[in-house]
C-alpha cells in the first residue's frame, strides 16, 4: 500500500452519507460494513482501500498514519485534539448540534453544576469560556439518564432532531458548537503521498460542491 490510499470511516450515518462522495471519486466498497466482518473493505480501485473503525477512533488511525485520510465528525476531533491531522475539508454530511441539555422541570441550579458528558474536553472548554465552574462526570454513553436520576445537573451531548431529549423529559439549554464530519489527512501522507492525496481531496472537495 506503499503508493495506495487507507482511508478510515466509522459504520453507520458517517459511512453511508460518505458513500455518495466516494462514488464521485471513482470509489465502491466492494462490500457493505454492515453486512461484512472484515475490518479492512478493498474497493473497486486496487489502490484505495477502506479500514472500518469507531468513530472515536478515527482520528488516532489517521494521526499515527494507520490510515492516510478519514472521515470523522467535528465533536470528536474536538475532543481528540487535532495534534499530527490536516482538516482540508467540511463535508457539510452527519450534521448536529453540540449542546448542554437539562430537565424540562429542572430545579433550581447549584452554583457548581454536575455535567455528565464524553464530551469532556469541549464541555472543559465551553464553561471555561464562560468563567462557569463545573464538575464533569464522564461517561460512555446514554447520558440523558444522568439527569433523571441525579447523577448530573445537566448534560453535554449530540443532538440532532431533539427527540432523545424529549422522550427522556430532557430540553436543550445552550448550543456549545455545530457539528459536521470533516475530512481529515494525515500530515506526513500529504507529503509523501501528496498527488494521490492532493487528487482526492479536490474530487471529494467537488463532490461536496455538488451536493450543496
Ligand atoms: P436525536 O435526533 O437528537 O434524537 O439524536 C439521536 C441520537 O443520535 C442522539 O442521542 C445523538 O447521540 C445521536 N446523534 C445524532 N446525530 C448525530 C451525529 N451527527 N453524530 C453522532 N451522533 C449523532
Amino acid at each position: 500500500m506503499q503508493s495506495g490510499l487507507t482511508i478510515a470511516l466509522s459504520k453507520g450515518r458517517i459511512f453511508k452519507e460518505t458513500l455518495p462522495l466516494l462514488a464521485h471519486a471513482g470509489i465502491e466498497p466492494a462490500e457493505d460494513p454492515e453486512n461484512s466482518r472484515k475490518l479492512i473493505l478493498p474497493t473497486n480501485r486496487e489502490n484505495v482501500r477502506l479500514i472500518v473503525v469507531r468513530a472515536s477512533d478515527v482520528p488516532t488511525y489517521v494521526q499515527y498514519g494507520g490510515a492516510d485520510l478519514g472521515v470523522a465528525g467535528k465533536d470528536v476531533l474536538m475532543e481528540h485534539g487535532g495534534e499530527g491531522l490536516y482538516e482540508p475539508l467540511d463535508l457539510r454530511i452527519a450534521r448536529c448540534k453540540l449542546m448542554v441539555a437539562g430537565r424540562m422541570d429542572e430545579e433550581p441550579l447549584p452554583g457548581r453544576m454536575r455535567i455528565a458528558t464524553k464530551f469532556v474536553r469541549s464541555t472543559r472548554q465551553h464553561f471555561a469560556r464562560q468563567g462557569r465552574q463545573v464538575e464533569i462526570i464522564k461517561l460512555y454513553g446514554s447520558m440523558e439518564l444522568a439527569p433523571l436520576v441525579g447523577l448530573a445537573d445537566r448534560i453535554v451531548d449530540v443532538v440532532d432532531t431533539g427527540n432523545t431529549l424529549r422522550a427522556n423529559g430532557l430540553e436543550p439549554k445552550e448550543r456549545i458548537a455545530d457539528i459536521s464530519s470533516r475530512l481529515i489527512v494525515n500530515r506526513a501522507s500529504l507529503k509523501m503521498k501528496h498527488r494521490a492525496v492532493s487528487d482526492f481531496v479536490h474530487c471529494i472537495e467537488e463532490a461536496v460542491n455538488n451536493h450543496a
